[in-house]
C-alpha cells in the first residue's frame, strides 16, 4: 500500500461507510484512490488507471488541472462560503452572466443550487408555482419518457424510469406522473412520425393536469444510455407548446460539450423553458448545479399570490464552487473542444465497432465524446470492475451496459486503451 493510505482504512470504510447503490453486508470492492492527474487515477498500491468515466460526467478537463486549481486557491483566500439570503457576491454574479451568454437566448434567469437532484427539484417546483401564479393549481402533474434519469431525491425520482430507476419500493409514496414510452428512433435514423403519438395522446388526454414535460435532451444517461432522433425532440417542444404545457430539459449529463454541442438542445435548435445544469459545471471540483428559465415563467411566478420562489439551500451559490465553475467554463470556450469531441467521437466509432461481432453485445452507440455497448445480460459489475482494473483502466458498468465519457483532454493512445479494454474483457 501507498505510504499515504493504511490498509485499515478500508476496513473502517468496510464497517462504517455506504458507497453508492451498495450493500452494509455485501459490499463490492472499492478501490483507494490516493491522487489523479490528466486522465489518471492514481491507486494505493501505486497503480495508475486510465479515467473512462470522468467521474461520473464531471471531470471534462481530466483531473488536477493547474488553472482551476488556481481558481480555488484565488477565491479560498478571499472567502470560502457565505450565505446567498441577503448578500450576493462576484463569483455567482460572473458565472451567472457567463451561463446565460452561453446557453440558449430564451434563457435568462438562474437559480443556482448545490446537486443536480435538487435542481431538478427546483425545476419542477418552478413549473408548478407557474401555474399555481396563473390560476392553474390543477396543473401539477410531470409528463416524462421512459429510460430516463433525473436523480434520486423524491420529486427527481418520481419521474425517473420505473424500471430502471432503481425506486420502485418508494412507488407507493411518488406522485404519480405520465409516462410515455422511451423514443424508438435511433439518433442518426430517419425520423418515423409515429414515434411520438404516444407522447402525443398522452398530452391530448391530460394537458389539463401536466404543468410540464421533462426529459432528457437526445442522450438518456442512466436511466438507459439511449441516444435517440434530435426530430422527436422538436416534436415534443411543439406539442409542448401545442398543449400549452412547460418543456424541462434536464442537461445534467449532457451539457458542456459532451454530445458535441454545447446543450444537447442545440441537435434539435430548440428551446426549453426551464433547463437544469449540474456535472461538468465546475469540471468536477465541487458539487455545484443550476436551473435556469425564461422571463415567462419568471414573470408568472413572481407575479402570482405569493410572488416569491420558493427555495433557498444553505450551500446555494457556494463562492468556491461558482469560482471554480467560471474558470472551468471559460477554459472550455478557450480550448478547441469541439474538436477534441469529434475527433474522440470518430475514434470511438471505429474502435467499439467490433464489440457488435461479440456473441453477448446487443447494440454499440456513440454520439460526442460518449460511447456505450449495450449487452444481452446484466453484466457481473464487481467482476467486470476488476478486470477492467487489471488492464488499467477505470469503467464501471451499471446494468446490461458498459460504457465510457472520458475526459475531453485524452490522448488517443489512452483512448485506445480505454476501448481496447472493453473489447478485450467483453470478448
Ligand atoms: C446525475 C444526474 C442527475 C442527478 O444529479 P446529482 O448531482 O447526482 O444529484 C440528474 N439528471 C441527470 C440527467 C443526471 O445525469
Amino acid at each position: 500500500m501507498h505510504e499515504l493510505f493504511d490498509e485499515k482504512w478500508l476496513t473502517l470504510d468496510r464497517e462504517q461507510i455506504w458507497h453508492p447503490y451498495t450493500s452494509m453486508h455485501d459490499p463490492l470492492p472499492v478501490y483507494p484512490v490516493v491522487s489523479a492527474s490528466g486522465v489518471r487515477l492514481k491507486l494505493a498500491n501505486g497503480q495508475e488507471l486510465i479515467d473512462g468515466m470522468s467521474s461520473w460526467w464531471a471531470a471534462i478537463h481530466g483531473y488536477n488541472h493547474p488553472v482551476l486549481n488556481e481558481a480555488v486557491i484565488q477565491q479560498i483566500d478571499r472567502m470560502s462560503h457565505v450565505m446567498f439570503g441577503g448578500i450576493t457576491h462576484q463569483p455567482a454574479i460572473q458565472l451567472a452572466e457567463l451561463l446565460l451568454d452561453l446557453a440558449p437566448a430564451s434563457l435568462n434567469r438562474i437559480f443556482f443550487s448545490d446537486s443536480g437532484s435538487v435542481s431538478v427539484e427546483v425545476a419542477i417546483k418552478m413549473a408548478v408555482q407557474y401555474w399555481y401564479a396563473l390560476g392553474q393549481p390543477q396543473k401539477s402533474r410531470l409528463l416524462t419518457i421512459r429510460s430516463g434519469y433525473h436523480g434520486d431525491t423524491f420529486a427527481a425520482m418520481s419521474v425517473c424510469d420505473p424500471v430502471t430507476g432503481m425506486h420502485e419500493m418508494f412507488t407507493h409514496m411518488l406522485p404519480q406522473h405520465y409516462f410515455a414510452p422511451a423514443p424508438g428512433c435511433r439518433f442518426e435514423e430517419p425520423f418515423i412520425e409515429s414515434d411520438i403519438e404516444p407522447l402525443r395522446q398522452l398530452l391530448a388526454d391530460h394537458h389539463s393536469e401536466t404543468c410540464a414535460v421533462i426529459l432528457e435532451p437526445v442522450v438518456q444517461g442512466a436511466g438507459g444510455m439511449r441516444i435517440y432522433s434530435p426530430v422527436y425532440l422538436q416534436r415534443v417542444r411543439e406539442l409542448c407548446d401545442e398543449f400549452n404545457t412547460l418543456l424541462i430539459l434536464d442537461e445534467i449529463a449532457t451539457a458542456f460539450g459532451r454530445t458535441g454541442k454545447m446543450f444537447a438542445c442545440e441537435h434539435a435548435g430548440i428551446e426549453p423553458d426551464i433547463m437544469c445544469i449540474g456535472k461538468g459545471l465546475t469540471g468536477g471540483y465541487m458539487s455545484l448545479a443550476a436551473t435556469l428559465t425564461n422571463t415567462k415563467v419568471s414573470d408568472g411566478i413572481s407575479s402570482g399570490v405569493t410572488g416569491v420562489f420558493m427555495h433557498g439551500p444553505t450551500f446555494m451559490a457556494n463562492p468556491l464552487a461558482c469560482a471554480v465553475a467560471f474558470a472551468s467554463v471559460n477554459l472550455l470556450l478557450n480550448s478547441h473542444w469541439q474538436e477534441r469531441v469529434s475527433r474522440i467521437e470518430s475514434q470511438l466509432r471505429e474502435e467499439l465497432a467490433s464489440c457488435l461481432t461479440i456473441s453477448g453485445v446487443a447494440d454499440v452507440r456513440v454520439l460526442g465524446a460518449i460511447g456505450v455497448v449495450e449487452c444481452h445480460d446484466p453484466v457481473n459489475v464487481g467482476d467486470l470492475q476488476k478486470k477492467f482494473v487489471q488492464r488499467g483502466v477505470w469503467i464501471r458498468p451499471f446494468g446490461k451496459l458498459v460504457y465510457i465519457m472520458p475526459p475531453y483532454i485524452i490522448s488517443r493512445e489512452d483512448l485506445t486503451r480505454l476501448t481496447n479494454a472493453i473489447v478485450d474483457v467483453l470478448a
